[in-house]
C-alpha cells in the first residue's frame, strides 16, 4: 500500500464535499488583488483600517529607518539576545494606552492563544469557552490539559449555570471568549461576562480582541474599551496582523502575569522574537491608532449601509461589525456565490468546514476603511444578482 494513501483518500473526501482548500495564486496591488488575470477589490483581508494598503503611511515610516535601524532579525529568543529595546517600548506604549501595569508581545495571535492558556491553566482548572472561539484558543485549551466545557454561543444563562454547578470543584475557572467573533461578526456581551465574573469567586476572564483591536472603541483599543470594562479583563489579547497592518500579538496585564508568562509560556520562550523592524512598524502604527477616528467612523458607515441593504433583501445577518457573513449552507453554493462576486470584481471567499460548523458554509465579506461608498453601491448591486 502507498504510504501516502491515507492523505490522498482524505483529500479526495474533502474534494467530494466541496471542502478542498488550495492556496490562491494572487498578486496584490494595494486594495486590489489580481487572480487569473482578473483585478478585484479585496474584500477578504483583515486590513480593516486600510493601513496595509496605505503607501503614504509606509513612506512616513521608511523615512525614519536607516540601514542601521532596519533590523530584519532578532536572531534569538527574547530571553537570550533577542530583547531589543523596541519590544519594551512597544509594550510600554500598550500598557500606557490600556492603563495596565504591563503588556507582553508575541510572534502571532496563534502563539498568544496557544501559549497563554497552557501556561495559566492545568488539570485543576476549568475552562468555560464560547462554542465559536477561534482555533488558536481551542488548541491552547487542548494543550493546557484543563477540563473544558464549551457553552452555547453567547449564552450567558448556560454560562452562569456552569459557573454555579461546576466551578466550585476546581482551583480556578477561566472564561474564554472573543470580543468580536471572526466568522459571524457578532459580539460577546462583555458587560454581562464581567458581571458574571464578579458574581463568583476565583474566575478569570480571557478575551481575544483580534478583530476589534484598532477598529472599535474611542481610541481603537477594542470592544472592552467601548464597553468601559478594560480593567475587568484579566487577559486581554489583541493581534497586530489585522487592523494594525503588522504582525504579532499582545496581552495587557499586570506585572505578575507578565513575569509569569515570561517564565512559563512556551511559545514565548522557545521562539525567535519577531524582527525588530516589525515591532518598530507596529509601534509606529500603534502611536497613530487613537487618532484614526475618521477611518473607524467610515468603516462603521460602510457596515451600516451594507447591513441595511441586507435587511432590505431579507438576508439574515448576525453581524454587528465590519465582518459580514452571508450564509449559504452548502459548501458548493458558497463557492459558487463567491465565484460570481469575483466575476463582478469583488474578491470574496467561501468559508467552509472545518473553519465553520457543517451546514453553515458562507461567504465572508470583510469591509475595510479604504472602501468608498461608490464601491459599496456597486457591491450592493452585485449582491442582489441571483447566484
Ligand atoms: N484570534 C482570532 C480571533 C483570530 O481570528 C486569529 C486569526 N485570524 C488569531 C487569533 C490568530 O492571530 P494571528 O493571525 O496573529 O496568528
Amino acid at each position: 500500500m502507498n504510504t501516502y494513501s491515507f492523505m490522498s483518500e482524505e483529500l479526495a473526501r474533502l474534494e467530494a464535499k466541496g471542502n478542498l482548500r488550495v492556496l490562491p495564486q494572487t498578486v496584490h496591488e494595494g486594495r486590489y488583488i489580481t487572480m487569473d488575470g482578473r483585478r478585484m477589490l479585496n474584500l477578504s483581508s483583515n486590513d480593516y483600517l486600510g493601513l496595509a494598503a496605505d503607501i503614504a503611511l509606509r513612506s512616513e515610516f521608511l523615512a525614519c529607518i536607516t540601514p542601521e535601524t532596519f533590523l530584519p532579525s532578532a536572531s534569538s529568543s527574547r530571553l537570550l539576545t533577542g530583547n531589543f529595546p523596541v519590544f519594551e517600548q512597544l509594550e510600554q506604549e500598550l500598557a500606557r494606552l490600556y492603563g495596565t501595569e504591563a503588556a507582553l508581545t508575541f510572534g502571532s495571535g496563534y502563539h498568544a492563544n496557544s501559549g497563554i492558556l497552557p501556561a495559566v491553566a492545568d488539570s485543576h482548572t476549568l475552562i468555560l469557552a464560547d462554542k465559536l472561539v477561534h482555533a488558536s484558543l481551542i488548541d491552547g485549551i487542548r494543550l493546557s490539559g484543563a477540563d473544558c466545557i464549551r457553552f452555547k454561543h453567547n449564552d450567558m444563562n448556560q454560562l452562569e449555570r456552569l459557573l454555579q454547578q461546576r466551578s466550585t470543584t476546581y482551583r480556578r475557572t477561566l472564561i474564554v471568549t472573543e470580543s468580536l467573533f471572526s466568522m459571524d461578526g457578532d459580539e460577546a456581551p462583555l458587560q454581562e461576562l464581567v458581571e458574571l465574573k464578579h458574581r463568583y469567586p476565583g474566575i478569570l476572564l480571557y478575551v481575544d480582541e483580534a478583530h476589534a483591536f484598532g477598529v472599535r472603541g474611542k481610541q481603537g483599543l477594542g470592544c472592552a474599551e467601548e464597553a468601559g470594562c478594560l480593567p475587568d479583563i484579566d487577559f486581554l489579547v489583541g493581534t497586530f496582523g489585522k487592523a494594525a497592518a503588522s504582525a504579532g500579538a499582545f496581552v495587557v496585564c499586570n506585572h505578575t502575569v507578565r513575569n509569569y508568562l515570561v517564565n512559563r509560556m512556551r511559545p514565548f520562550i522557545f521562539t525567535t522574537a519577531l524582527p525588530p523592524v516589525v515591532a518598530a512598524w507596529t509601534l509606529f502604527v500603534l502611536c497613530r491608532l487613537p487618532d484614526m477616528t475618521l477611518r473607524r467612523n467610515h468603516l462603521a458607515a460602510l457596515f451600516a449601509t451594507l447591513r441595511q441593504a441586507l435587511a432590505d433583501m431579507r438576508q439574515s445577518c448576525p453581524s454587528t461589525s465590519h465582518i459580514i457573513p452571508i450564509i449559504e449552507g452548502d459548501s458548493r453554493d458558497a463557492t459558487r456565490r463567491a465565484r460570481l462576486l469575483q466575476r463582478q470584481g469583488f474578491y470574496v471567499l467561501p468559508v467552509r468546514p472545518p473553519t465553520v460548523p457543517e451546514g453553515t458554509s458562507r461567504i465572508r465579506i470583510s469591509l475595510t476603511a479604504d472602501m468608498t461608498m461608490e464601491e459599496m453601491a456597486q457591491l450592493l448591486d452585485a449582491l442582489s444578482t441571483p447566484a
